[in-house]
């Protein structure tokens, strides 16, 4: 299979390019040549099937041309080994938790396969290869955590000082080893914007190889497609469903909408953000325009050029009518999250995190909007644990910790501050490469 820029001006390449480059060299991002398309036979199987079976099944339709089928088998095995439960919350309302992986967030889905296909692509190369990674914390303790020891990879953190929480910043920067944080003096938009440019340093790119570890690289979209399919089986295959995604850069969105246009039946999907809300404009008003990030409750969410809507642009033929068919979206300020986590844990005694609550709000809307009465899914990205300070503020007390994170605190924290400045992170790549 071919991989294509979305911007269609840098020539095809295999998947072992296209996962090792991350962005095309045109500034576009890749993307297989076709998608898969399941049958209606097949999608009448998956309730009879397990999670793991649907994810190899589901990677082979994406891959199976690229990677052998018993390798495959493996890497989605390993990658995912962890539930993916879906509970019945209120009637017609489901909640699906991603965030049992090591980490506790949903980026560990699409960075422990990512991780476990790039060592198999990368096997039998004489040169370290330097994964680069911007995170607003999630992103960061995923990979670090699913790449963590993986032989002749070095790993990149660049976060944002202050803007992650405790427990996040434990995350990235305990591992040791192979990992290496870097403390960014700015916020997640100048993270992302030091690995664009570094990523895209042909000095750089000449002395050894980079790669991105963000949701641009297709390696770590395509398995976020896996439990889309997994909720439609664990729904017995009722009529379609709605699934209300949080929102950051749009990795998660980008992910369903793939397997939404591979045959999923999807009612609607609806993008959840906060007041981080470039997206509902451009739905609004077919213009889309960044605009810098403002801090809110779902920190991993505070995105202001979500990186992914090249993908969703180039899915949706760059026609705004297009993606208000498939996609509604609404923004929520942090009163409404914190309300809804408050009125759910009244109602229900479930407790959302900051994430999780600006879908179900976006669910909520979307039913009182069109008397819609199920079944949809909101997806619960984080363990709420992640943000004991954010939830202690919202509920007055939480002291929950689970054992994931109770064991970080015994960790020690290495990692390097760097002023927003690419040539600092240049010269720290350097160094660890000498
Ligand atoms: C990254 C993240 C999001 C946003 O996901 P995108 O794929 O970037 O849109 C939402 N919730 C949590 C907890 C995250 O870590």
């Amino acid at each position: 299979m071919w991989y294509y820029s979305t911007k269609g001006k840098s020539p095809a390449v295999t998947l072992k390019e296209a996962v090792l480059r991350g962005p095309a060299p045109d500034g576009g991002l890749y993307m297989p040549e076709s998608l898969p398309s399941f049958s209606g036979s097949y999608l009448r199987s998956l309730p009879f099937k397990s999670f793991s079976e649907i994810s190899f099944e589901v990677a082979s339709a994406f891959l199976g041309t690229d990677i052998p089928s018993d390798v495959l088998e493996d890497i989605a095995g390993e990658a995912m080994d962890f539930p993916l439960p879906l509970t019945g919350l209120q009637p017609g309302v489901y909640c699906m938790e991603l965030y049992h992986g090591p980490t506790m967030a949903f980026k560990d889905v699409g960075a422990r396969f990512m991780a476990r296909l790039m060592s198999y692509l990368y096997r039998n190369m004489d040169r370290p290869l330097n994964v680069i990674v911007a995170t607003s914390g999630d992103t960061g303790s995923a990979v670090a955590s699913g790449f963590y020891d993986v032989d002749g990879i070095n790993v990149v953190v660049l976060f944002p000082k202050g803007r992650v929480s405790r427990l996040q910043q434990l995350q990235i920067t305990t591992n040791g080893g192979n990992i290496h944080p870097l403390e960014v003096d700015g916020n997640f938009d100048d993270c992302q914007w030091l690995a664009r440019t570094i990523l895209a340093d042909e000095e750089l790119n000449h002395q050894f190889t980079l790669t991105s570890a963000n949701s641009i690289n297709i390696g770590r979209l395509i398995p976020q497609s896996f439990y889309y399919f997994e909720a439609y089986a664990r729904l017995q295959g009722s009529t379609a469903p709605v699934f209300s995604v949080p929102c950051g850069n749009f990795g998660n969105l980008t992910a369903g909408v793939m397997a939404w246009c591979a045959g999923l039946p999807v009612r609607k999907f609806i993008a959840s953000v906060n007041i981080n809300d470039v997206f509902p404009k451009f739905l609004d008003t077919g213009r889309y325009s960044p605009a810098a990030s403002v801090p809110t409750y779902s920190s991993a969410m505070d995105v202001g050029n979500p990186s992914n809507f090249e993908r969703l642009d180039f899915l949706m033929g760059g026609m705004a009518v297009n993606f208000r068919e498939s996609i509604m979206s609404w923004s929520f300020n942090d009163k409404q999250t914190a309300d809804a986590i408050r009125g759910v844990a009244s109602d229900t005694g479930y407790i959302m995190d900051p994430h999780g609550a600006v879908a179900w709000l976006g669910l909520k809307e979307y039913a009182g909007s069109t008397g819609f009465s199920g079944p949809g899914v909101f997806l619960e990205t984080a363990h709420p644990a992640k943000f004991p300070e954010t939830m202690e503020e919202i509920l007055g007390k939480y002291d929950f910790v689970p054992p994931q994170l109770s064991k970080l605190e015994q960790g020690q924290e290495r990692f390097t501050p760097v002023p927003c400045d690419a040539e600092a992170v240049r010269e720290y790549l350097l160094s660890i490469n000498r």
